[in-house]
This record gives structure tokens, C-alpha cells and sequence, in this order.
């Protein structure tokens, strides 16, 4: 990836991989306003570590909802907190090996998710924020206003609401871990920043650019540190095993990067040190993956050969 002309050959290289397959995958419906997004819609984006954006797709500009991803971004505010080291007392980093809202595993495991990347874990996540912002939701919409460089990006309230009426599944995983003591503020306070933090709405091109503090060990677009060298390599580590539901062992063979996907149908992954890749497809797979997404990182990391590999 040297010039612009290299540039190039991977845009339409990703393009050629996908162009067929758009449409493909089933479109979340469990949250009833995602049900309505038009599956045929694609977008793909880089932005490099030196500041240069490139993007193709019809839909590289197009805002979706962010879902799961933010909680990469979650994760980031509260390791910054200084209170990483007591979050990771309620919250373990292994691969669950079951649904990303599954509940049988939470209650043998005394209301210790596997992971920040799956519901309870971000849940957790979510309420470790809470207590040190005060506001979680604005915290990381604060973070990805400053990022993207657009003070306009926000949370869509069709959704959020959407979200709050269908989030049963969600209310059971939280006050079961109230009844374990892994969460700590009202329960209903830490459901409501949960669901306005899902429900915000990115595209291609912005996540892209709300992500690279992850490929620049940490730093974030104004120079100042989020994250250590470290944490930011723990985070990537989590993302690689735990970032793609019940897939990461999928995506770790195909893609070799880390990655964290949302059932908005967006992917954002990472090559540190390098650049960041955000991929749209709103049509899912099985495991609830983006299935043109998965397939544009795919031609992506068999085209540069970026890989953590
Ligand atoms: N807001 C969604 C939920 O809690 C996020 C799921 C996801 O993207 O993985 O069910």
C-alpha cells in the first residue's frame, strides 16, 4: 500500500469480491427499526495512520447503526479511566462460545460475562462508565464526535426506543447480574446509556476514522493519549478473539485481524500501527456477521497481506 495506485487495486479488488454478494445475509429484525434497512446497501473505507481516507461502495458515506461496535469504544473509555484493572474484576476476556445474549452461561459463571464484547460483558462495561463519567452515553458520543471530526454525530432515537421496547433479553442479562452484584448503578440508568450508545449511527468513512487510536497504539487524532501502547494492544487482543460473535476462530482464518462486528451490519477492523478498515453490508450471516463486510475484509487482507499473522 504505497501509492495511490496500490490504493486503488485494493478498493476494486474488495469491490470484485463483493459485488456479487450484495444483498446476501439476513437483515437484523429482533430490533424492529434495523428490520427496515435496505439490504442491497455496501460501503468500505481505510484510513492509514498518516491520515489519508480512501473509501468505495455507494454507501461508504451512508450512516448505519453502530450496534456492538461501540463497545470497543466503551472499553477504550474506561480502560483510559484508570478503572480498566477494576472492571476486569467483573467482566473476564475468553471467548464465550455461545450467543452474544446468552443468559445460561452468565448464571453458572456467578454474573461474570466472558467478555466486554458480548451483551453482559458491555453491560458491565457500560456501568463501570456510568460511575466514572456519570454519563456513559455522552462520554462516547463525545469520543466519536471528536474522532470522526463531525460534532454532529448522535444516537437515533427511533432506534434507541426500539431498542428499549424489544431489550427484554437485555433487562433479564442486567438484573441478573444486579442480583450477583457484578452491576452496580440502577439498573434501568445502565439499560438506557446501553441502548443510546447502539443506537448511534456511523458510516464507513467516520469509523474508519473513529477507530485509527487503535491502529496508532492508543493515540488519539489530536495527539493526546487514550490509551497506553499497551492497553491499546489488549483491546486488539480482545477484538481478535472475542470481536465476531461465536466467528472469531472463523475471522482469525480468514481475515487475521482484529475485528468487531455489530448486528447493524457494520465490521471495523484494525492493522496496527498502520490503518483502519470499516466495512457495511446490513445483510447478516448465522452468527449474526455481516456477510459482505466478512467478505470485504477478506479480499482486503488477501490483496495487502496486512495481517497480525
Ligand atoms: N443493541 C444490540 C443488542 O443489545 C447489540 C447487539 C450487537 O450488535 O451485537 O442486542
Amino acid at each position: 500500500m504505497e501509492d495511490s495506485h496500490d490504493h486503488t487495486g485494493v478498493l476494486d479488488a474488495v469491490m470484485e469480491r463483493v459485488r456479487s454478494h450484495i444483498g446476501e445475509g439476513r437483515v437484523a429484525d429482533y430490533i424492529p427499526e434495523l428490520a427496515g434497512v435496505d439490504p442491497d446497501e455496501f460501503g468500505f473505507a481505510m484510513a492509514t495512520v498518516d491520515g489519508d481516507l480512501y473509501s468505495v461502495g455507494d454507501h461508504a458515506r451512508t450512516r448505519f447503526s453502530m450496534q456492538s461496535i461501540t463497545k470497543v469504544f466503551t472499553l477504550a473509555l474506561v480502560m483510559h479511566g484508570h478503572s480498566g484493572s477494576d472492571v476486569w474484576k467483573r467482566v473476564h476476556r475468553e471467548p464465550s462460545g455461545n450467543a452474544f445474549n446468552s443468559l445460561h452461561q452468565l448464571e453458572f459463571e456467578n454474573g461474570v460475562p466472558r467478555n466486554p464484547m458480548i451483551n453482559p460483558g458491555a453491560l458491565i462495561v457500560t456501568d463501570q462508565l456510568l460511575s466514572d463519567t456519570g454519563d456513559s452515553a455522552g462520554a462516547l458520543q463525545d469520543l466519536l464526535c471528536a474522532e470522526t471530526g463531525d460534532p454532529g454525530l448522535h444516537a437515533d432515537n427511533l432506534v434507541a426506543e426500539s431498542e428499549t421496547r424489544s431489550g427484554d433479553r437485555n433487562r433479564a442479562l442486567a438484573y441478573l447480574m444486579a442480583s450477583f452484584g457484578t452491576i452496580r448503578n440502577p439498573v434501568p440508568e445502565v439499560l438506557d446509556h446501553y441502548f443510546r450508545q447502539c443506537s448511534i449511527t456511523i458510516s464507513c468513512e467516520e469509523l474508519a476514522r473513529a477507530g485509527l487510536f487503535l491502529a496508532r497504539r492508543g493515540r488519539r487524532s489530536d495527539g493526546s493519549e487514550l490509551l497506553s501502547p499497551s492497553d491499546a494492544r489488549r483491546i486488539l487482543a480482545v477484538m481478535l478473539t472475542c470481536g465476531t460473535y461465536d466467528a472469531a476462530g472463523e475471522f482469525a482464518y480468514r481475515v487475521g485481524l482484529p475485528c468487531k462486528s455489530g448486528v447493524g451490519g457494520g465490521i471495523l477492523a484494525v492493522v496496527p500501527g498502520v490503518c483502519t478498515v470499516a466495512a457495511w453490508g446490513p445483510g447478516l450471516d448465522e452468527k449474526g456477521n455481516s456477510v459482505t463486510a466478512a467478505l470485504a475484509l477478506e479480499a482486503f487482507t488477501d490483496v495487502t497481506g496486512c495481517s497480525v499473522f
